[in-house]
């Protein structure tokens, strides 16, 4: 499986992402992710990212995607992927398409998350996420046992510092500008699939895998 996730910051990526990679046993590769570690980390991808995310603005298409022409090298890749927050600009997504077919393959689809955006908004600013295993609540909508707290970990919950309400529209700004004009590129491709991302995680998950499958409801 070679898939990509679009939708709007907050739509649910990551959290489908990570049930989809297991479901199809490959890799979840999310940017976002490969570059908070860079930024944890002190090297100089991070140093590079690192302005441009505590704007919530986009890290430079030539960095964003050598590094992910570099993931996709690596070997557990070639047995598929579920991409998460990559391509972002239309750019990217040309560049994702030479990676691609350099190596032989194509993508089996782009699956938009729809969800509007008072929502995404909620979703994003209650967001919290513990910093030692990555494990995501939300104070309202998936609280932890102990109020502040990891469930799995124990380690105390963070909000990440773009979920800040101000970041956040600048992050829902640079979606409609930069990141939108993808759904019509790959539905142009007869690539897009679209679910409707308000729904229980399970259900939008099972709906995914159906519609990938060959369903079409
Ligand atoms: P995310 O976790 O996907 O919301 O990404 C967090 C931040 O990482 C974004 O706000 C951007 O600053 C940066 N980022 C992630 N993916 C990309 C990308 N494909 N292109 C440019 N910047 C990105």
């Amino acid at each position: 499986m070679r898939l990509i996730l679009l939708g709007a910051p907050g739509a649910g990526k990551g959290t489908q992402a990570q049930a989809l990679a297991a479901h199809y046993r490959v890799p979840h590769i999310s940017t976002g992710e490969i570059f908070r570690q860079n930024l944890t980390q002190g090297t100089e991808l991070g140093e590079r990212a690192r302005s441009y995310m505590q704007k919530g603005l986009l890290v430079p298409d030539d960095v964003t995607e050598a590094m992910v022409d570099a993931r996709l090298g690596e070997p557990d890749a070639e047995a598929g992927f579920i991409l998460d927050g990559f391509p972002r600009t239309v750019p990217q997504a040309k560049a994702l398409e030479v990676m691609i077919q350099r190596r032989g393959l194509r993508l089996d689809a782009a699956l938009l998350l729809v969800v509007p955006e008072d929502l995404l908004t909620l979703r994003l600013t209650g967001r919290r996420v513990c910093p030692q295993c990555g494990a995501n609540y939300h104070v309202q909508f998936h609280p932890p046992k102990r109020d502040g707290w990891c469930d799995h970990c124990g380690a105390a919950l963070v909000q990440r510092p773009d979920d800040s309400l101000e970041t956040v529209k600048t992050r829902l700004r640079v979606y409609e500008e930069q990141t939108a004009p993808l759904i019509g590129y790959y539905r142009d491709r007869g690539l897009l699939r679209e679910v409707d991302g308000r729904r229980p995680v399970e259900e939008v998950t099972a709906h995914v895998v159906r519609l990938l499958e060959g369903g079409n409801d």
